[in-house]
């Protein structure tokens, strides 16, 4: 991990070297509002849509909104969700664009769209990019722990043909005894259990669980699609 720029906000992950390509799109994404980002190798992940590398785009959520869903979403929360979703999606589109116009092939993934044939997955796993650039781990809510901002990010990814000086270097944290998201779950949907390597979403959490119960209890907010509390009271987030 190397610190980029004058912000103590602004990390970089996965790499042991750049060179002016990598320098610019990082700055590209500082500029617009990244709070991290992360390179992994994923030339042997399943849905790697046939790209060898993985950058990682983060966005610390707001600890004035994060502080307020510790036992339900809210409609600051909704709203916060939607935005920085668009805002996520504007920088892959410019870090992909900038990486195009270099002349490497590249795919922006959207923060936030589900595939037809399985609403909990999309084209390609954030988490396991993120996962691979050592920016942090998956904790026992399924959700990406980001090593220095708790679960108080968002993500999306950018895959493409270039090639990175890959630190490959994983972080070995994990969430230990917490039970916290375990207990506080209002549908009892988290197993409680540290994820291991190839584990699935589903062997951790009962998505059908979670999923009824947000339709359900918060259908007046979110259309039904947010709940958060086991964001909220992770504390690995500080709040
Ligand atoms: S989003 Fe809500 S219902 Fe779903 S696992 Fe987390 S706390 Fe439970
Ligand atoms: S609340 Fe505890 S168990 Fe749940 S994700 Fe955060 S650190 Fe892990």
């Amino acid at each position: 991990m190397k610190m980029y720029g004058k912000e103590s906000s602004e990390y970089i992950y996965g790499l042991s070297g750049s060179d002016e390509v990598t320098d610019g799109l990082c700055r590209l994404l500082f500029e617009r509002g990244a709070a991290f980002v992360g390179f992994s190798d994923i030339s042997r992940v399943r849905e790697n849509h046939g790209y060898k590398a993985c950058v990682t785009v983060g966005f610390r959520l707001f600890d004035g909104i994060m502080r307020d869903i510790k036992k339900g979403p809210t409609f600051e929360y909704f709203h916060h969700y939607r935005t920085v979703n668009y805002a996520l999606d504007q920088m892959t589109l410019a870090g992909a664009t900038y990486l195009n116009r270099s002349g490497f092939d590249s795919l922006a993934i959207p923060a936030s769209q589900s595939s037809d044939s399985d609403p909990f997955r999309g084209a390609f796993s954030h988490k396991t990019g993120a996962r691979l650039s050592g920016a942090g781990f998956i904790g026992k809510n399924a959700l990406f722990i980001s090593r220095d901002f708790g679960s108080k990010v968002r993500l999306a990814s950018i895959l493409t043909a270039k090639d990175f000086d890959f630190s490959g270097e994983l972080c070995a944290e994990n969430c230990g005894g917490c039970t916290v998201c375990t207990k506080a779950c209002p549908a009892g949907a988290i197993y409680g259990v540290n994820y291991t390597e190839g584990a699935d979403v589903k062997d951790m959490v009962d998505v059908a669980k979670c999923s009824a119960h947000m339709k359900s209890a918060y259908k007046d907010i979110g259309r039904g699609a947010v709940c958060g509390i086991c964001i909220g009271v992770c504390p690995r987030n500080g709040l």
